[in-house]
């Protein structure tokens, strides 16, 4: 049995989840799940692949290097003592089609917004992390300017060197919800 302030921050916390799962009815989120934040696997291995493999690697704030050494996101995260991990689906006719797999990103981004708002309007602090590079300005100011939209764009997850099979795993959430299905991730840190 916990000390009455400890039962108290237990209460505090079982009512966000209760208000934000009740809210989530209506988004078409597929699988979710409460982490700590220390939960969440970090390793410089995954800004390597970032690196050697993604062409939107150096040219966006919501990208590596622009989002910071993986110590400095940790850190960031650490602010946040809780993690939401939540995913939503995309049917397409083949998934390896980069280009038609990309075009159902901005769904997805919208409900990871949506989700933020629950989360803000419940008076948290938040810091969200989505899937892929952040694509609101046609050109990103990257390097050569302060990010035009800092409150609105989300940094890629891959990005603060989040492994995300891992996360997944943790979190008890499929990481591929079969052929020509993309699944797409989303991570929302929030601190009252
Ligand atoms: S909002 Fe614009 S400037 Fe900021 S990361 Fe996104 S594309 Fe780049």
């Amino acid at each position: 049995m916990g000390t009455s302030k400890e039962n108290s921050i237990e209460s505090r916390k079982k009512d966000l989840q209760n208000m934000v799962e009740e809210k989530l009815q209506e988004l078409p989120v597929v699988q979710y799940a409460w982490l700590d934040e220390e939960e969440i696997p970090f390793s410089g291995r995954v800004r390597e692949i970032c690196q050697s493999e993604c062409p939107r690697y150096g040219t966006s704030w919501s990208c590596p290097p622009g989002v910071g050494t993986v110590e400095e996101c940790r850190d960031r995260c650490a602010g946040f003592p809780g993690a939401f991990v939540f995913t939503t689906i995309a049917e397409v006719m083949d998934a390896a089609d980069m280009e038609e797999t990309l075009a159902t990103r901005g769904a997805h981004e919208e409900v990871t917004k949506e989700i933020r708002e629950i989360f803000r309007e419940a008076g948290c602090r938040t810091l969200a992390l989505s899937a892929d590079s952040c694509a609101i300005c046609d050109k990103c100011a990257y390097p050569d300017a302060p990010c035009r939209h800092l409150e609105r764009m989300l940094p890629c997850i891959e990005s603060y060197g989040i492994i995300v099979p891992e996360l997944a795993q943790k979190a008890g959430i499929e990481f591929m919800n079969g052929a020509n299905i993309v699944t797409w991730f989303g991570v929302i840190l929030f601190t009252k």
